[in-house]
């Protein structure tokens, strides 16, 4: 690969879970602590691999995810953060199961300049955390919150679930009203999805009619944007919501079309206009890599127009949109097709030179994605 000197981010896949989600369809394993050392040894040759990327490229953001990073002994995602020596000051983020994690944990991944908590808390409401089989409690989750802001990281982001089993509107307030005394900077909004190879997605027949039908979950949506919005957070992604400043760096890169290597079985990156993905497998990871083998088992190159549109398309997924002029100035000329496209659409509103989703485009954005790619 030629080198480029561009930014670049980081994003470690780390498949180690304590429990199984039955919703989960990232790719992942039980934890056993040897694990770790394997671990480490893999995510080293993978680096030396692409030293002279590295090398000569801006690190801007780096990213622990999974899987539960918290589960790793804070000595490997040490020795990981010395491998990249990376610069003063960046965003570096790990993400952290509220029932997982310990004070002198938070207090050792502070000293190593982690300065960003991504937590699984999904809902404030034990009885729907029992259906999702989270291992945390509501009490918990606020408790991980409290303490890693006492600990010194401000920066704390945390993923919700609506659409949850059994949920009501009810059940969605008293969750939002929560926030509204935590020390939280950032919100990600998910629907639930009955992802295939999930243990959910085995019982969808008997389970779909507990979900809140498409009227219901739209309530949820709205009480969740015009709640989070009263309480200082910009929607500034379709899923994604912030304090003023709190945006994710590492995530609007991925919005961006910036350059990422993805490091971790099933990690994907995105390097030169050629997207591709590490083996999905721990041990094939690991063996691949210790034998030099190639570690990478799918990966796609897409050529004009394609590679525009699909840019495009994600570009899209942020709230301000794109000023079109700028992008075609950094990524590429817009084809003629999709700009009709973009007209014609419903879902989509032109002020001079930004295009940007409307309130329909918010909700559909799955569809003119589809039109567009
Ligand atoms: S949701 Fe998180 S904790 Fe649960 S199985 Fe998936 S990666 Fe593991």
């Amino acid at each position: 690969m030629a080198i480029t000197g561009k930014n670049l981010s980081l994003y470690f896949h780390v498949p180690f879970c304590s429990s199984i989600c039955p919703y989960c369809h990232f790719y992942k394993i039980f934890y056993k602590p040897e694990m770790g050392i394997k671990y480490l040894q893999a995510v080293k040759n993978h680096i030396d691999r692409v030293k002279s990327i590295l090398k000569n490229s801006n690190i801007v953001s780096i990213y622990f995810g999974g899987g539960t990073p918290s589960l790793l002994e804070v000595e490997i995602v040490e020795k990981i953060l010395k491998l990249i020596n990376p610069p003063q000051k960046i965003e570096i983020t790990i993400e952290i199961n509220p029932e997982d994690y310990s004070i002198d944990k938070i207090k050792a991944y502070k000293q190593l300049g982690i300065n960003r908590v991504s937590l699984g808390i999904q809902s404030f409401d034990d009885r729907l955390l029992k259906i999702l089989k989270r291992k945390h409690s509501a009490k918990k989750a606020k408790d991980a919150i409290l303490d890693i802001y006492r600990c010194g990281i401000e920066n704390i982001s945390i993923d919700l679930m609506y659409d949850i089993l059994h949920q009501d509107l009810a059940s969605f307030k008293k969750t939002i009203d929560e926030i509204k005394n935590l020390k939280i900077t950032h919100i990600s909004l998910y629907n639930l999805t009955f992802e295939k190879e999930t243990l959910f997605y085995k019982n969808r027949k008997t389970l779909k009619k507990f979900v809140p039908d498409e009227k219901e979950s739209l309530k949820l949506l709205n009480e969740a944007v015009l709640e989070f919005e009263k309480l200082g957070f910009k929607r500034y992604e379709i899923s994604a919501f912030a304090k003023k400043g709190f945006e994710s760096f590492h995530n609007v890169g991925y919005w961006k079309a910036r350059s990422f290597l993805g490091f971790g079985p099933s990690a994907f990156s995105y390097f030169e206009n050629k997207r591709f993905r590490n083996i999905k497998n721990f041990q094939k990871y690991v063996d691949a890599l210790a034998l030099k083998k190639t570690y990478i088992n799918f990966e796609e190159f897409l050529k004009y127009p394609d590679n525009i549109n699909e840019l495009l398309a994600i570009n899209l997924r942020l709230v301000d949109g794109i000023d079109i002029l700028e992008f075609e100035k950094e990524i590429g000329k817009i084809p003629k097709k999709t700009i009709k496209i973009l007209k014609n659409s419903e879902f989509i509103n032109f002020h001079k030179n930004r295009i940007k989703l409307n309130k329909k485009g918010l909700l559909f954005y799955d569809t003119l994605a589809s039109d567009i790619i």
